[in-house]
């Protein structure tokens, strides 16, 4: 339906105002399962716009460091707080601009409400180390101490999550903040930076500009100003971030693609693997970046578990995510569901078997959107393009294997290094498993999909590049250390030469 009240128009925030950007180019917030629908206009903000976001950024961070972690804390608390009271709303919105169902548009939430809790606890903790001195009268620690203006770059598929897994740990470790939001999902970064002025952080601490990458995401890596920069996205672009980042040093933190794999032993409960292989495969339409794109199959179960998965898979129904009977809504836009549909090409090429999917869905309403069916190939080799390279979409490969090392062969044997699920109930093989796959996330008898805020979270290979998010982990990219020594001995004392005899 097309929408009968003109959407509203949003504007940039910088330094605690909502600000028209400069140039007059906007880009609207398109609901995928009905395009019909504009959910927002929001700004195509320029370099002149990211060069204010951290002048102001730059400016706050001066008291803002120097503000108490706790008192910093008191303000993420009642965030979590205006979080946990608008849920629904806030899910809503972004099931209306991102497509995924309701119930994950909530969890999308809820994982803010989550890190948000978790970092302002963190307002009273953040502890350092003390160490005794190898010399006398001499005292050494080490503490956090804020790193500067952190600039953010995030993308659509958790539009609140992934911006507050940047945003919680970089305020409560006293860093300023420049955002640029995923132009495809706006206004969920929108609530949470609506629910965070209302909680009372001060102007200039946190400085979101809309836009596209090239125009609104470049010139923050560009910015001399910026210490350090965190981007989750394709490898592609984080391949450009991490270039970008070079020159000025920039401490670089980068999320990027996977090609997860969920594998399925002769003895897994048969019944367990199947349900996860399809809410691992299919949830978020398969656009998360933990998606179990491959599942990989013992032979001796193989026959089985294809008959059975696909049959759940034919069952899926799809639509408008807001429906509650609904189970996997649209792709998030035109050129990811021509990815997706290049992709089974490809798939068909290589003499994969498409067992159940493989079109887009426009009939009646579903025309409206960037819907396509859950897809699932079987009989793959581990080595096709459709094993190997992430989709990003409804798509499934199913790989049979004769024995566990193959299967961590295959496992293993992507540029992907995100996440991983062994289906098993032979302790010594889980307990190899975790030991070997070579991801930085492994799952037991659960599916690739399920991180909880307060563990680390990242990759390894080419989806990261050392650093992780989440957990107490995020304070280490968003903090310095800094070692201080106090010496109280009134004398000159020379570490390594007067401590030895
Ligand atoms: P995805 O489409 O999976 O979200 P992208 O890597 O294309 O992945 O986008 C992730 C984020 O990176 C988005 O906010 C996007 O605007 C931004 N981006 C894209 N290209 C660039 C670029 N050249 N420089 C900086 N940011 C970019």
């Amino acid at each position: 339906m097309p929408t009968a009240v003109a959407p509203k128009t949003f504007k940039n925030y910088i330094d605690g105002e909502w600000v028209e950007p400069r140039g007059t180019r906007t880009i609207e917030d398109r609901n995928p399962a009905n395009r019909d629908e504009i959910v927002g206009i929001f700004p195509a903000s320029d370099k002149t716009d990211i060069a204010n976001a951290v002048e102001a950024a730059k400016q706050a961070f001066g008291k803002w460091r120097l503000t108490p972690a706790p008192k910093r804390a008191e303000i993420l608390f009642r965030a979590a707080e205006l979080l946990v009271e608008r849920k629904e709303d806030y899910a809503r919105d972004m099931t209306r601009e991102m497509g995924k169902v309701l119930a994950e548009t909530r969890g999308d939430v809820q994982e803010a409400i989550d890190m948000t809790y978790l970092m302002a606890g963190e307002g009273r903790r953040q502890f350092g180390h003390i160490a005794p001195s190898e010399l006398p009268d001499k005292f050494a620690m080490a503490v956090r101490a804020p790193a500067g203006v952190a600039g953010m770059i995030t993308p659509w598929n958790f539009p609140m999550a992934i911006p507050s897994w940047k945003i919680m740990p970089a305020l409560i470790c006293g860093n300023t903040i420049v955002l640029k939001p995923a132009e495809d999902t706006p206004l969920s970064t929108y609530n949470l930076v609506q629910v965070l002025e209302e909680s009372g952080l001060p102007g200039g601490v946190l400085n979101v500009v809309f836009g596209d990458g090239p125009d609104a995401g470049a010139p923050i890596l560009d910015s001399p100003d910026v210490t350090l920069v965190s981007f989750t996205g394709s490898t592609e672009v984080g391949r450009i971030v991490s270039k970008a980042c070079a020159p000025t040093f920039k401490k670089c933190h980068l999320e990027m693609g996977g090609k997860n794999i969920i594998i399925v032993m002769d003895d897994a409960n048969l019944d367990l693997a199947i349900d996860s292989a399809v809410w691992g495969g299919f949830g978020t339409t398969g656009q998360r970046c933990t998606a179990a794109s491959r599942v990989a199959v013992h032979k001796k179960v193989y026959r089985e578990f294809v008959e059975r998965f696909v049959e759940k898979v034919k069952k899926l129904r799809v639509g408008d995510g807001l429906d509650p009977k609904t189970d996997m809504g649209p792709c998030i836009n035109e050129q990811q569901l021509n990815t997706v549909m290049k992709y089974v090409e490809i798939g068909k090429n290589e003499g994969a078997k498409l067992a159940t999917g493989g079109h887009r869905l426009d009939a009646g309403a579903l025309a409206k959107g960037w819907f396509h069916e859950p897809t699932v190939f079987t009989d793959c080799n581990a080595k096709m393009r459709i094993c190997q390279e992430e989709i990003f979409g409804p798509v499934v490969a199913v790989i049979p294997f004769d024995s566990f090392d193959e299967a961590i062969e295959i496992a293993n044997g992507v540029q992907y290094g995100l996440s991983a699920s062994i289906y098993t109930r032979n302790v010594n093989n889980a307990f190899r498993a975790q030991r070997d796959l070579e991801t930085g996330i492994v799952y037991v008898n659960a599916p690739t999909i399920g991180a909880e805020t307060h563990l680390p979270f990242g990759g390894t290979k080419n989806t990261g590049n050392g650093h992780r998010e989440a957990g107490l982990a995020a304070l280490d990219f968003y903090s310095e250390w800094k070692t201080v020594y106090f010496d109280y001995s009134d004398r000159l004392q020379r570490a390594q030469i007067d401590n030895v005899e």
